[in-house]
C-alpha cells in the first residue's frame, strides 16, 4: 500500500476519483494532514466512514516512530525517527529571532565519507521515499515546542541530489499552498557538490536555495575533505555553479567549514576570494567546524575565523558566520549519525 504523503493534490484528487469518491475531498485530506497535521485516517471527522474506509483501504499515513526527542539548552530540537524497516533518521528544529528551520534528512546513512562530518561515519544504508521525508517535516511542524516552521533545509544526512526524484516530489509538496505552503525560496538543498544534480536543478524552474558545500579552494584539500571531489573536481563544480546562476537568476550559497590548520588562513581565504571573485550572485557561509568524535578537527580561535570572514567582505564577496546550534543535543552540523539509538 502506498502512503498517502507520497501524492500531490492532483494524484490524490485522480486516486479519489478511480475509487468512486469525490475528488475535491483531496483537499479536505491535505487540510487535516498538512495544516492539522492529524496523520491518523479516523479522526478526519468531517469525511464520510466510506470515504476513511476507502483511504484506509488503499493507504497507509504514519509511517514512522518518534524513538527520541532531545531538547538543547538553545531551543534547538533533535528528532530520532524510527523508519519501519528499523532504519534510523533524524531531523532538527532550529528556532530563531524571527524564524523556524527544520533541518531534514534526505537518506539513511551516506555515501559520500566526508572527512569531518559524523552522517558518513555508519555509511549509506537507503535513499529515503518522498513520504518518509514529508514525515520529517510533519512531525518537526507539529511535534516540536517550535511549531511555526517556516524555512526547511536539506542539511541533515545523507545528499539530497542522490536521491533526486524523491527529494524533489518532497519539495514540491513542502512548497504547495494546499500542503506546507512554505516559499520555494525558503527552501534550501544542500549538495557536497554533485554536478549533474545541480544540471537537473537549474531547469527546475523552482526558486528554491541551492547550497554547495564547498569546504576548500584548492582540489588537493577538497580531495581529502570532500572526496567526492575527485570524481566533480573545483574547476568543473564552479563551471557547473556559474551555469545554475545565469540558468536560474539565482544565488549560490558555499558552505565552508573553518578547520584550524586545514583550510582556515589568510591564504585560504585569498584563495576562495579570487575564486568566487568573477562569480556574481554567491555568497560564502561560513560555519566554524562542530566536534565529532572521530574526526581530530578543531575550528580555528575566533579572531582567525573573523579574520577570515572580514578578508572576503574585503574582497567585495558576501560571506556570514553560522552560529553553531544544539552542540549540546549532537544535532549541529555534522553530528547526525545513526548511531544515536542507543544512547
Ligand atoms: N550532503 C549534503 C547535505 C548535508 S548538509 C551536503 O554535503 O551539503 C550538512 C552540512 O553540514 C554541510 O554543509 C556539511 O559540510 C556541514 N558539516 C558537516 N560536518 C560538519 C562539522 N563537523 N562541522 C560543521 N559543519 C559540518
Amino acid at each position: 500500500m502506498k502512503n498517502i504523503i507520497e501524492l500531490s493534490l492532483k494524484e490524490l484528487e485522480e486516486a479519489l476519483t478511480a475509487e468512486g469518491q469525490e475528488p475535491f475531498r483531496a483537499k479536505q485530506i491535505f487540510s487535516w494532514i498538512y495544516k492539522k497535521g492529524v496523520l491518523d485516517f479516523d479522526r478526519m471527522s468531517d469525511l464520510s466512514v466510506d470515504l476513511r474506509d476507502t483511504l484506509k483501504e488503499n493507504f497507509t499515513l504514519s509511517g514512522f516512530k518518534i524513538a527520541k526527542k532531545l531538547q538543547s539548552s538553545d531551543g534547538t530540537e533533535k528528532f530520532l525517527f524510527e523508519l519501519e524497516d528499523k532504519n534510523l533518521i533524524e531531523a532538527v528544529s532550529i528556532p530563531a529571532a524571527s524564524r523556524v528551520t527544520g533541518c531534514i534528512s534526505s537518506q539513511a546513512g551516506c555515501k559520500y565519507a566526508c572527512g569531518f562530518c559524523a552522517s558518513g561515519k555508519a555509511g549509506f544504508k537507503r535513499n529515503l521515499t518522498s513520504a518518509e521525508i514529508i514525515e520529517q517535516v510533519l512531525h518537526l511542524k507539529y511535534d516540536s515546542a517550535a511549531k511555526d516552521l517556516t524555512h526547511v533545509v536539506f542539511m541533515g544526512t545523507g545528499e539530497p541530489l542522490d536521491n533526486y526524484d524523491n527529494v524533489l516530489r518532497a519539495v514540491r509538496l513542502i512548497n504547495s499552498p494546499d500542503a506546507f505552503n512554505i516559499g520555494a525560496r525558503r527552501i534550501t538543498i544542500s549538495t557536497c557538490g554533485l554536478i549533474p544534480g545541480i544540471e537537473r536543478l537549474s531547469k527546475e524552474g523552482l526558486q528554491v536555495e541551492l547550497s554547495v558545500s564547498l569546504h576548500a579552494a584548492d582540489d588537493k584539500t577538497r580531495d581529502t575533505l570532500v572526496p567526492v571531489n575527485k570524481i566533480y573536481p573545483i574547476p568543473a563544480l564552479i563551471a557547473a555553479c556559474k551555469d545554475y546562476i545565469s540558468l536560474t537568476d539565482r544565488q549560490v550559497t558555499f558552505e565552508y567549514i573553518l578547520i584550524d590548520g586545514v583550510n582556515s588562513a589568510l591564504q585560504n581565504a585569498r584563495d576562495l576570494s579570487i575564486m568566487l571573485g568573477n562569480m556574481h550572485l554567491c555568497k560564502v557561509n561560513l560555519i566554524p567546524a562542530n566536534p565529532v568524535e572521530e574526526f581530530s578537527i578543531v575550528p580555528p580561535q575566533e579572531a582567525q575565523v573573523l579574520a577570515f570572514r572580514d578578508y572576503l567582505i574585503d574582497q567585495g564577496i558576501t560571506a556570514t558566520l553560522r552560529k553553531p546550534r544544539g552542540v549540546d543535543i549532537q544535532g549541529a552540523c555534522g553530528q547526525l549519525r545513526l548511531k544515536n539509538a542507543d544512547k
